[in-house]
């Protein structure tokens, strides 16, 4: 073991010290993939030098998430107090369904729960578990909500037409959700957005009417805390009011911002957060675990224990409920997601989570200054949202994206909103400075300048 563990550092080291060089890898394009890599298996195994050099080139040649020249998906940079966390987790290979087999682990997922129910405002009667993203702490709180609606369901299957209300600009797990609990995709309907991205509340309401009045069950409101491309939020206390109204249960969908909650200059975009009956929040988009951290919370644990558990005694055979997290978990056999997340808190506190939540905000005013005060961009976002979208010179967002891609520049997407397409610049690495995200700007505007062919007529 431990000359794995020196073969380990010695393809670190070698990654490390490359990324300060080339921030963006090398690209491989998908049609040289095989031929570039020798990726194939074969019957004998190869010698261990040759195996260790193109492990090291597999590893080169992968695109680099951690860099300050990533900014094209929702988590980004490396925290080490977490990546410690995350190797140990490996080395341990707990699986989480049993005190028995998890041992002081289950309580470090525990206190990460029960810290996080705490800073809501939720009581001892609230609990929750990891999964293995926001797709599925999404899907799991469908599946509560509609176990909550009707407790006949798990046995007897959906019977009726039973409705979800989400905003336009949410998560598009929740159809595929939609179908997977046997609601249906077509029984999700998609409330329009105001200027903002934000869910029109006064729409949900006629629409919640208007499905009654044809006889369907409106069951669930998923909101959002930061739409996937806006980064936008949803209201959450006045569709409080319309679901108690109604009988409804509300998930809000926290995976991408929903950590705004450890930070006192933030939380105001969750108000009323201790209204919604579940929440889940990925520590591995602003929080900057390694991927994947998925943490759902359930204001009431009977919901969790009601649609998760099953007896098992070849699995349960000893320790109370409360220490085998398999009761209330989509999985059997599942990966220690927590300590990583546990490492990261214990050593900065939650005040230096506070930090890192409000380092995104501050370089997403940096960027959005800098946008602002020049006049060949044109801004798209609004503030108090780390997704900055903007287009620059009208050059079409989704080619400069690409060319800055295959040019190995910076790895950077592109959404749209409505009629617009824009490029989505999104500041949640903490680990960032100012300088870097006025980096970026410069490395797009000298990289157009350079390669102005690529984009006429437009620049013409
Ligand atoms: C990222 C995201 C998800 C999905 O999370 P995964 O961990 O990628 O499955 C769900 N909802 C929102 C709003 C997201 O941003």
């Amino acid at each position: 073991m431990l000359n794995t563990i020196e073969k380990f550092e010695k393809i670190v080291r070698a990654l490390l010290s490359d990324e300060l060089t080339n921030p963006v890898s090398e690209l491989v394009a998908s049609k040289d993939l095989y031929t570039t890599l020798d990726l194939s298996l074969s019957e004998n195994g190869i010698p261990d030098d040759e195996f260790e050099h193109l492990l090291k080139d597999l590893v080169l040649k992968t695109p680099r998430t951690a860099t300050n020249a990533f900014f094209n998906q929702l988590f980004g940079g490396r925290n080490e107090k977490a990546v410690l966390g995350d190797l140990l987790a490996v080395i341990l290979n707990s699986s989480m369904y049993t005190y028995k087999v998890a041992g002081p682990q289950v309580g470090v997922e525990k206190i990460l729960l029960r810290e996080t129910c705490k800073i809501i405002g939720w009581d001892s009667n609230s609990d929750g578990t990891f999964a293995s993203g926001g797709s599925m702490t999404n899907y799991m709180a469908m599946v509560m909500a509609r176990d909550a609606f009707d407790q006949a369901i798990k046995f007897e299957g959906v019977q009726r037409k039973m409705i979800v209300y989400t905003s336009k600009e949410s998560h598009y797990s929740i159809p595929k959700n939609a179908a997977f609990s046997g609601i249906g995709r077509n029984n999700v309907r998609y409330v329009p957005c105001d200027d903002f991205g934000k869910m029109n509340v006064s729409e949900l309401s006629k629409m919640i009417v208007e499905d009654k009045q044809n006889g369907f069950a409106p069951m669930m409101v998923n909101l959002t805390a930061g739409t996937t491309v806006m980064g936008a939020f949803d209201e959450i206390t006045e569709v409080r009011k319309i679901c108690d109204a109604h009988r409804m249960w509300i998930h809000l969908d926290g995976a991408y911002c929903g950590s705004v909650l450890f930070s006192k200059t933030y939380k105001h975009l969750i108000d009323g957060v201790e209204l919604v009956d579940s929440f889940s929040y990925n520590a591995h988009k602003m929080i900057g675990t390694p991927v994947t951290c998925s943490i759902i919370v359930a204001r009431n644990k009977k919901h969790l224990h009601d649609s998760f558990s099953n007896e098992a005694s070849y699995l349960y055979q000893t320790d109370h409920d409360e220490f085998n997290l398999g009761k209330t978990s989509l999985q059997c056999g599942r990966r220690n997601d927590a300590l990583k997340f546990w490492t990261l808190w214990k050593s900065v506190g939650t005040n230096g989570l506070e930090r890192i939540i409000d380092r995104q905000f501050d370089l997403a005013d940096v960027a959005r200054n800098y946008i602002k005060s020049n006049s060949d961009y044109v801004l798209y976002s609004f503030e108090e949202s780390i997704s900055v979208c903007f287009n620059y010179k009208g050059i079409p967002a989704r080619k400069i994206c690409t060319a800055l891609y295959e040019h190995s520049q910076l790895l950077v997407s592109y959404g749209s909103f409505r009629q617009d397409e824009f490029i989505r610049l999104v500041t949640i690495n903490a680990q960032n400075k100012k300088e870097d995200i006025l980096n970026f700007f410069q490395t797009l505007e000298s990289f157009v300048e350079e390669h102005s062919a690529l984009f006429s007529p437009v620049l013409q």
